[in-house]
């Protein structure tokens, strides 16, 4: 692997105008693009406007359809295995309400599940019987995988799980439970939407049989841009909640087949100038290299969250074994949100995290609202100390 120098980062926000501006810290909300991705959304859709939409499309088939080779090197799979939709949520449920469950089926997830994941469990249970059960964190706060193991039965049908929450730096041990699941042959269904680019992610060493991400945050790609890989062990066996004539076709009057490949998840209509754009953005990141990538945000906020702790006042709530470039903090005494602003009026930009977005996490935490500063490798040593001192002035 080679680690990035400080020449390829100065390189990095060269591409990357944004940088000039702001000192952005909220990659796991929206990162800053590079130039090659804004320019080829920019471009197409200027195309498109003297050209025709229908007409472009013909005219960049090749290169569309190339997007999805690009997601398949990104995730380690074939291209038949990807779709490409427009968000994390939209791929996740495509696969999620393809499932069928009856009374009594148990779905296993993390305490530190995604809340819109959470509610579809909730909806589904509450229709068909099924019952949700969170599987316990450890010590280090990951997810329990001895809780897991002692769980498995088969009642169990879906074991579904967040790689990388939201709401902190911990990194789940997915590829452990990827064994657990595949060992009882039940599909594993990953949301990877914190930790698609910013880790070095490869779906036959996880063992998932479908994942989820997005490509505004760590992938640095458009908004309204999502991907899904689904093995075909899962895809043979699930039919899509909901079809179209793209994602199945119209073979009799009687009569429909269900596309073979990733197609059936997806819907006909789509923004081709951004699914151009989010084929850059894999392609940019697999250029500057994903184990690169994940070295340098690991270190990066490693050194963020050790700087804060010096500061009296600051508590970092990041836990885990092994932990990502999301660096959660609350200062006492003074409310997240004021952090936030005092740091956006330094052009420093954070967010917030909101404790009804992750219930099952709260239950045995009790965190405070935290300030959410997520890195990523085009940040800078520099841009973290500004970081550090401006909250500093603030205690
Ligand atoms: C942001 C996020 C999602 C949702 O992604 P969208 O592209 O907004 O649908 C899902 N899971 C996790 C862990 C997230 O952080």
């Amino acid at each position: 692997m080679t680690t990035l120098r400080a020449d390829d980062v100065d390189r990095f926000r060269r591409d990357t105008p944004g940088t000039e501006d702001v000192i952005h810290l909220n990659n796991a909300g929206s990162a800053l693009p590079p130039t090659q991705v804004t320019d080829t959304v920019l471009d197409y859709l200027r195309e498109e406007s003297v050209r025709g939409g229908y007409e472009t499309a013909a005219a960049h088939a090749e290169r569309i359809q190339g997007v999805y080779g690009s997601i398949a090197r990104f995730l380690g799979a074939d291209a038949a295995d990807i779709s490409v939709t427009d968000s994390a949520t939209r791929s996740w449920q495509a696969v999620f309400y393809a499932m069928r469950f009856q009374p009594g089926d148990r779905i296993l997830t993390c305490r530190s599940e995604y809340a819109s994941n959470a509610i579809a469990y909730l909806q589904v249970a509450r229709r068909t019987g099924a019952l949700v059960e969170v599987v316990e964190d450890d010590a280090s706060g990951q997810l329990d995988v001895a809780d897991l193991e002692r769980r498995v039965d088969d009642r169990v049908k879906l074991i579904a799980i967040t790689h990388v929450p939201t709401q902190g730096g911990l990194v789940n041990p997915a590829e452990e439970v990827g064994a657990i699941a595949e060992r009882a042959g039940i599909p594993f269904l990953l949301d990877a939407c914190q930790s698609a680019g910013q880790l070095d992610l490869d779906v036959r060493r996880l063992r998932c049989d479908a994942l989820s991400g997005t490509g505004r945050k760590y992938v640095r790609g458009p908004r309204g841009t999502g991907f899904l890989y689904v093995h075909p062990r899962l895809r043979e066996r699930i039919e899509p909640a909901m079809l179209d004539l793209h994602s199945a076709t119209w073979t009799a009057p009687d009569r429909y087949e269900v596309a073979p490949d990733g197609r059936r998840f997806e819907t006909w209509e789509r923004n081709y100038g951004l699914v151009l754009g989010l084929g850059a953005a894999v392609d940019y990141a697999m250029a500057v290299g994903l184990p690169a990538i994940e070295e340098r945000v690991t270190a990066l906020a490693a050194r963020l969250r050790a700087d804060l702790s010096q500061v009296p006042g600051v508590t970092v709530h990041d836990q885990g074994r092994r932990r990502c470039g999301i660096v959660t903090f609350s200062v006492a005494g003074i409310d997240a949100a004021e952090v936030k602003n005092h740091l956006s009026a330094a052009t420093i930009n954070t967010s917030t995290t909101h404790a009804e977005s992750y219930q099952y996490d709260q239950e045995v935490r009790r965190l405070p609202a935290m300030v959410r500063s997520s890195v990523h490798y085009y940040n800078t040593e520099d841009e973290l100390r500004t970081l550090v001192e401006t909250v500093e002035k603030l205690t």
